[in-house]
């Protein structure tokens, strides 16, 4: 992970009508990075990314991302950014390599159909159409298409959410992958263990304000170092863990 910022995000303010959604939000996600956006449901993280990814209008506060501006550069910022869409953007008779080449037109790119579906594990379901895949499939293909304009960072909106633990830890090692190939991070997730798992830092949302942000690790000594302990003994494993056991892990990819 570098040291440059190639997201500020100062004092952002959502209202909807006189609802305040996003009250006054400030954070930097550094360059190659994993970062979390955490927290309840309304507490104002998919606005908040939505407002990064250009979809929706702030109130007011500023957006830079990746040195535009999001005042007056946005159609800058759109052709570095990745943004995984709702599984309602995708033509139901179309096959995944098809999707990816309309995907593809849509940036003015050519695409390599086979090296992106190959990188999310669905090289063998490129004559399917979407609503053939199970979930975990229609997730890792969607993070496929932010894919496409090679972007500097793309924008995940609870990507494992509904997924079985399976799904999930494969769709961790993906974003791990992407990761690892240079690309910067943002996830939002109501899941503490995989923002644990998965994050260098993240922001606890709540209530439109972030109330913490650090890496997980600073975040539980903090915690620690106030004499907070837990109620039980941490066992070395938990349920999910015996699941995974019993149903084999290595024997299915969903
Ligand atoms: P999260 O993604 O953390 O669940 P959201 O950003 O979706 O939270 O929503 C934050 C708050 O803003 C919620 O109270 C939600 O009901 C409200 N909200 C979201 N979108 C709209 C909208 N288009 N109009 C009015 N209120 C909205
Ligand atoms: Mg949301």
């Amino acid at each position: 992970m570098s040291e440059k910022e190639v997201i500020t995000v100062r004092n952002l303010v959502k209202n909807y009508g006189d609802f305040e959604a996003v009250k006054g939000i400030s954070f930097s996600v550094y360059e190659g990075e994993i970062f979390g956006l955490l927290g309840p449901n309304g507490a104002g993280k998919s606005t908040t990314l939505e407002i990064m990814e250009t979809l929706r209008p702030k109130t007011s506060g500023e957006v830079i991302i990746d040195g535009f501006n999001l005042d007056h550069e946005a159609d800058k910022i759109k052709r570095i950014i990745g943004v995984q869409l709702q599984s309602s953007g995708f033509y139901p008779s179309l096959n995944l390599s098809e999707l990816i080449i309309l995907f593809g037109g849509l940036y003015n790119e050519p695409v390599n159909v086979r090296e992106l579906l190959h990188l999310v594990n669905l090289e063998d379901k490129a004559k399917n159409q979407y609503k053939e895949l199970s979930g975990g499939q229609k997730q890792r293909f969607s993070i496929a298409t932010t894919l496409v304009n090679k972007p500097r960072i793309i924008f995940l909106d609870e990507p494992t959410t509904g997924l079985d633990p399976h799904a999930r830890r494969n769709l961790w090692d993906l974003i791990r992958d992407i990761r690892s190939k240079g690309t910067t991070v943002i996830i939002t997730t109501h899941y503490m263990d995989e923002a644990e798992i998965l994050c260098d830092r993240v922001a606890i949302v709540d209530h439109g304000k972030i109330i913490a942000l650090h890496s997980p690790d600073q975040l539980i000594d903090d915690l620690v170092a106030t004499g907070f302990e837990r109620p039980k003994e941490v066992k070395k494993a938990n349920l999910e863990d015996v699941f995974i056991h019993l149903t084999g892990r290595s024997l299915r990819n969903e």
